[in-house]
């Protein structure tokens, strides 16, 4: 067994603590990584609170992984000892399903391995994330990082970039179009980023009113104070797709009457609680209320590739492993810009 040192919520909405562990051997096809740094994302608080009811105690968060390869199984092919390397949310499927042989592992109808808090298939374990000093993955799962970006800024990308990217090209978001981000965080400004650079026009609806110039920085073109729906009725019927990444309960009605004829609404930010929607708000104009969950490996691998390209990384706010505490009090609060990263150093 791999020794690991970390972070865990030992259980239910407790302080994270140091906490050791051991991670299973690595085999031939996997390779080991130390981490060097790991975003804070908004899922990490809602496991550690068990908001979604499936949180198992101790609970090691962190799924936007960045680490420098320490070790290589005999199998693996794309990487070699001293890469840096990226890790995201999903780190083993069955490979077999009609979701695997489509690259979307993350929706495996066997159940994806997350990061954390899953079974682990190469061992009867429970995986710990990335809120620890090493992480043992199975080459597939595994992402090249382009050279040119800065590697903190790139460990947001795994999970809040992918997140984000994955619906706009499903939905072919790109030139001619004018598309809403709801919510400006660590999801919102890299969707802002992303839609910008595929050739949308974006408008921000943010609760915030202080983002206005942080958002046109990232590529906004307008930016709307979701407060006040009078503001927001400005853009009545003349969205052709809005991606909504709020993490609390709101109300998607007032939205979905900014789509066009034919708009979808897709959902990525996952309230814990449901949210009622009228019949009516999708009927007239043949609308589309939709959801996403990351992406599969060769997409986020495309993503990555893409943010090289385009020079997109996250906007961070770097802490150390000591500080996460302080750093989840003020995610809760909606206190952050706009993603913390965790510097393993
Ligand atoms: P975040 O950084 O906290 O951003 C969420 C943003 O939502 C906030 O910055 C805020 O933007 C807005 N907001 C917060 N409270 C609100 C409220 N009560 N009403 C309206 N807007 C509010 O969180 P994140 O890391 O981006 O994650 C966002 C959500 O996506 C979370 O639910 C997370 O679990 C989920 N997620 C889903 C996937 C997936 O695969 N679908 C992957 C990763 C994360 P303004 O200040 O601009 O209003
Ligand atoms: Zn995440």
């Amino acid at each position: 067994m791999i020794k690991s040192n970390g972070y865990a919520a030992i259980d239910l909405a407790s302080k994270l603590t140091p906490f050791s562990f051991a991670r299973r051997d690595p085999d031939p096809n996997d390779i080991m990584v130390d981490i060097l740094f790991c975003g804070v994302c908004h899922s990490d608080l809602s496991m550690i609170n068990n908001e979604w009811g499936y949180s198992q105690f101790p609970l090691v968060p962190g799924h936007e992984i960045i680490g420098r390869v320490t070790a290589i199984g005999v199998e693996v092919k794309n990487f070699r000892i001293g890469d840096i390397a990226g890790i995201g949310t999903v780190v083993d499927s069955c490979r077999t399903c009609a979701s695997c042989t489509r690259n979307l592992e993350q929706f495996c109808l066997n159940y994806a391995t997350q990061t954390y808090n899953s079974h682990d298939r190469k061992c009867d374990a429970i995986t710990y994330g990335g809120y620890a000093d090493n992480y043992i993955v199975d080459q597939h799962f595994a992402f090249s990082i382009p050279g040119n970006l800065n590697p903190a800024g790139v460990a947001p990308l795994l999970c809040a970039g992918i997140t984000t990217y994955s619906p706009l090209r499903h939905w072919k978001v790109g030139p001619g179009q004018s598309i809403g981000v709801i919510g400006l965080g660590g999801l919102g400004h890299l969707a802002v980023k992303f839609a910008h650079a595929l050739g949308a026009s974006v408008v921000v609806f943010s609760t915030s009113p202080g983002k206005e110039a942080d958002a046109k920085r990232f590529g906004a073109d307008d930016v709307v104070l979701s407060t006040d729906p009078e503001q927001v009725a400005k853009y009545a019927g003349r969205l052709d797709f809005i991606l909504d990444t709020v993490a609390a309960r709101h109300d998607p009605n007032m939205y979905l009457q900014l789509l066009k004829p034919d708009g979808t609404m897709c959902l990525v930010g996952l309230p814990g609680e449901p949210m009622p929607v009228f019949a009516a708000s999708l009927a007239f104009g043949r609308k589309s209320l939709a959801g996403s969950g990351v992406g599969g490996m060769a997409e986020t691998q495309e993503m990555l590739d893409f943010a090289g390209e385009h020079g997109i990384t996250a906007e961070i706010e770097t802490i150390a492993l000591e500080d996460i505490n302080l750093a989840l009090e003020r995610l809760a609060k909606n206190d952050v810009k706009y993603r913390f990263v965790i510097d393993m150093k």
